[in-house]
């Protein structure tokens, strides 16, 4: 297969280069205190302190309703905290001004259950368009977009519109949205919730590469088999508290 010039920063390839640094000295990417989110009356997060470290992978689990996706929200400022600080790769979200958001947003890449393509625009476009936000000078663009489709077996697919895809290539198209401007920290909200059992194996193995060069990956599932066959540190969310949290091991 061709070099992929999706290749993570050099500080991320040491973290995924196999010399992981012991536990006592890895460095937290994304730390939360006593975060609360609030809608109303309910309480949706309540006290949530949770480190993640750089390149884990991390699954938040628990029953529908136990703030799974809210806490995924919280990370990019999809959404504010009521209350209590996160810091996301040192940026502290409470603080940061409006000016800032695009740069905390850069480092992530997101992928969602029902893939959130633009219908109307062809894959090329769907995947492109981040690097375009990103001012990326159009001969890159092309040779990035065109990798990483590669990467996710759609090489064939560029000019496809998104309905005329099966569920499992649309969610491969997010997958190549989500890495080709090279986050740190990817986030997948149910990726594999409305796929069949092979199309869901393609896309953790999608996610489980990306994990591999380097990148900390963190995915709020209630699918248990996925769980079940794929290593990573679990998260458990019940009732919007962390019910079960065990400690990171080195990746
Ligand atoms: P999960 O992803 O685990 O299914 P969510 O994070 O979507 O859970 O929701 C957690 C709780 O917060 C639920 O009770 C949900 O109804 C509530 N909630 C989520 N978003 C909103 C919102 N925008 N307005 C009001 N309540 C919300």
């Amino acid at each position: 297969m061709a070099p992929n010039p999706i290749a993570p920063p050099a500080a991320l390839q040491a973290a995924g280069s196999g010399t992981a640094a012991p536990p006592a000295e890895r460095q937290a990417i994304i730390r939360l205190f006593g975060v609360h989110r609030r809608y109303g009356a309910r309480n949706a997060l309540n006290d949530i302190g949770l480190d993640i470290f750089q390149n884990e992978f991390v699954f938040i689990t628990g029953p529908s309703g136990a703030g799974k996706s809210t806490l995924l929200k919280l990370l990019y400022l999809g959404e504010p905290a009521s209350e209590g600080q996160i810091l996301v790769d040192g940026l502290n979200l409470a603080r940061i001004s409006r000016k800032r958001v695009p740069e905390l947003r850069r480092r992530f890449g997101i992928i969602f259950q029902n893939y959130r393509l633009i219908p109307t625009r062809p894959v090329f476009a769907n995947v492109s368009l981040v690097l375009e936000a990103m001012g990326q000078k159009e001969h890159l663009i092309r040779k990035k977009v065109d990798s990483v489709l590669r990467t996710v077996g759609l090489e064939d697919r560029h000019g496809a519109l998104p309905p005329t895809l099966s569920g499992g290539e649309q969610q491969r198209v997010a997958v190549a949205r989500a890495i080709v401007g090279n986050p740190k920290i990817l986030l997948a909200d149910e990726p594999t919730g409305s796929l069949d059992p092979s199309s869901a194996a393609i896309i953790m193995a999608l996610l489980q590469r990306y994990h591999r060069r380097g990148a900390t990956v963190v995915i709020a599932t209630h699918d248990h088999e996925t769980i079940r066959r794929t290593p990573g540190r679990i998260i458990q969310l019940e009732q919007g508290r962390l019910v079960s949290q065990p400690a990171a091991e080195a990746p």
